[in-house]
């Protein structure tokens, strides 16, 4: 069994304009970091096909989608970069992009579940973890990990999958999507008070959120992933796990203060895939969130998949 490795070069397409940090450069450190450990061999590479309209009513309203599809269409067609909020803008290759990086997430899940891999990661952008159901934000426009999870519930047919987010910002538009959701478990550590600013309080009995003080280091956050993460994800016993894997927690990443490094990405990573042994055939899906130093993303993506790969 194989971990795949799902990307496009559609993905490199969407550019927010120059010295935007959510940048196409972003995947050409992965996949340069990648090849130049090794790690490439132990990966089976895929092309991310486009989303199914079906699977994102899953996760967004229709008329969300609706309206997204229109003004990203349009936008395609020109050759203006248009801004949707202060944050998130699209430019003529960002529709392609949208709907790759859903697509991975999606075929990645179908991948897992049919025995074609034993686990797989997503490398795409746009990410999507802020990206509530009816709207843009923070760099996102469709959330991926929410539609894959349930499509993995409202198609096929699981009952109980649990969403794992290390991403240093809140996965706000997750828990807009799922809170209340009782087949899902949504665990997640992000740095308090920093964008989005919300996670303080949760929405629903099915979210664990862990807001961890600015300038925390890996030993105390493995310590608070023990006491809060381990004990529900045992308890609920997930048949699937999703990852809104963002590496911009780590320390050498400005876009936050905490102080993960690549060990610590490799420690969490084993804690999930452990769960994931345990209770859900090893299945894992995961999928790229943030990460803006392009060194310290390229050598986590990599900590983290040579634990999925478990070479
Ligand atoms: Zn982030």
């Amino acid at each position: 069994m194989t971990t795949a490795f799902y990307s496009h070069p559609d993905c490199r397409g969407h550019d927010m304009g120059d010295g935007h940090p959510e940048c196409p450069q972003r995947l050409d450190a992965i996949d340069d970091y990648l090849l130049a450990s090794g790690l490439d061999i132990a990966i089976e590479r895929h092309e991310a096909p486009l989303v199914a309209w079906d699977d994102l009513g899953h996760a967004h309203s229709s008329r969300y989608v609706a309206e997204l599809r229109e003004r990203l269409e349009a936008i395609a067609a020109g050759s203006d970069l248009r801004a949707f909020d202060p944050d998130t803008s699209a430019n003529p290759g960002t529709w392609k992009a949208v709907q790759r990086a859903a697509g991975a997430a999606v075929a990645a899940t179908d991948a897992v579940l049919d025995g074609r891999a034993e686990n797989a990661f997503c490398a795409v952008r746009p990410p999507g973890h802020h990206a509530t159901r009816d709207e843009t934000m923070g760099f996102c426009f469709i959330n991926n990990v929410a539609v894959a999870a349930r499509h993995a519930l409202d198609v096929r047919g699981l009952s109980r999958v649990a969403i794992v987010d290390f991403d240093v910002h809140h996965g706000n538009g997750t828990e807009d999507i799922i809170a209340g959701d009782e087949r899902v478990l949504m665990v997640s550590i992000f740095q308090d008070r920093l964008y989005p600013f919300s996670g303080g309080v949760p929405m629903g009995t099915n979210m664990v959120n862990v807001p961890v003080p600015p300038y925390t280091r890996g030993p105390e956050v493995r310590e608070m992933i023990e006491a809060n993460w381990m004990p529900r994800l045992e308890a609920f016993r997930p048949q699937m796990i999703f990852i809104s894997a963002g590496f911009d927690a780590h320390r050498e990443d400005d876009m936050g203060q905490l102080g993960l490094q690549e060990s610590d990405y490799e420690w969490i990573t084993q804690r999930i895939k452990g769960v994931a042994d345990r209770h859900s055939k090893g299945r894992i899906v995961s999928c790229l969130e943030g990460g803006y130093s392009l060194a310290a993303l390229a050598r986590s993506v990599a900590a983290h998949v040579r634990v999925l790969a478990g070479v």
